[in-house]
């Protein structure tokens, strides 16, 4: 980890890059098995149309997909946007992550590293086929209890347990709102599963910003799900991953009151 922090800036942009497109293109990989309950092995990738083994210029992340304009090279089928939206989305989060943790590859960052690609996996997932695999949940679990351990010490695991308890009743409490006020079903079993970790992650000071970012988050991107999908129901994971991202790398920077306020201001009331 030493070795890494000590190159140059524009070493450790480059590698940030690097980092960023071999997980993204694993992540690719993933989140497909994931929701398609399909093992995650290391099998050699194919076309889905014509079965062509990919070659290794083949599988070069984003490029690939750019120079042979979104088509297989052996058959032509169209190659499905998602692989170079996942691969994009790794690289602005690793470089947002990057920037934000004061622009020092060392282990806190590369543990936030992970903690995004999991992230990313899980809105994925839950973006095609509306569930979060528990698997991707027990992974983030782990992530994050380093980072407590990290940041904190041992002592802190206590306090932190309380708080994943008092977001896990905050999200049921949500979850009763919208099910009985408005009867609608905003949050699924995996989404309340998700406010646990947050909540161990983030600690007692975070809530107020985590909910207030959810809820906002949620109500942009429902919005934009229900004029694009035309569909009632809509995956939450991209609301409460992309809080829980923000919380994870501002929590100091967010006041939860100027938010409040900045929202309100916005909506002009
Ligand atoms: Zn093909």
């Amino acid at each position: 980890m030493q070795i890494l922090s000590q190159l140059s800036h524009e070493m450790q942009i480059f590698l940030v890059t690097i980092f960023a497109l071999i997980f993204g293109s694993f992540g690719t990989l993933v989140s497909y098995r994931l929701a398609r309950n399909e093992p995650i092995g290391f099998t050699r990738s194919k076309c889905l149309s014509c079965g062509n083994i990919l070659r290794v210029w083949n599988l070069i992340p984003l490029l690939s997909w750019i120079f042979q304009r979104g088509k297989c090279s052996n058959c032509h089928a169209k190659i499905s946007l998602r692989y170079p939206l996942i691969e994009l989305s790794f690289l602005l989060s690793f470089l947002l992550i990057f920037f934000a943790l004061g622009q020092n590859l060392d282990a806190k960052t590369l543990l936030h590293f992970a903690i995004a690609a999991t992230l990313i996996v899980m809105v994925v997932v839950d973006l095609e086929e509306y569930f979060i695999p528990n698997s991707t949940q027990y992974f983030l679990t782990i992530l994050v209890t380093i980072l407590v351990i990290m940041q904190g010490g041992t002592g802190v695991v206590w306090a932190h347990v309380f708080s994943a308890f008092v977001f896990l009743g905050s999200g049921i409490a949500l979850w009763i709102f919208f099910r009985y006020a408005a009867g609608v079903d905003a949050l699924g079993i995996d989404d309340i599963k998700f406010f646990f970790i947050a909540g161990f992650a983030l600690g007692n000071k975070n809530i107020l910003t985590f909910m207030l970012l959810s809820g906002v988050f949620g109500l942009l991107f429902g919005g934009l799900w229900q004029k694009l999908k035309k569909d009632e129901t809509f995956p939450f994971a991209p609301a409460i991953c992309l809080a829980f991202l923000m919380c994870l790398l501002f929590e100091k920077k967010i006041n939860p009151v100027d938010l409040l306020g900045s929202i309100l201001f916005f909506n002009g009331i």
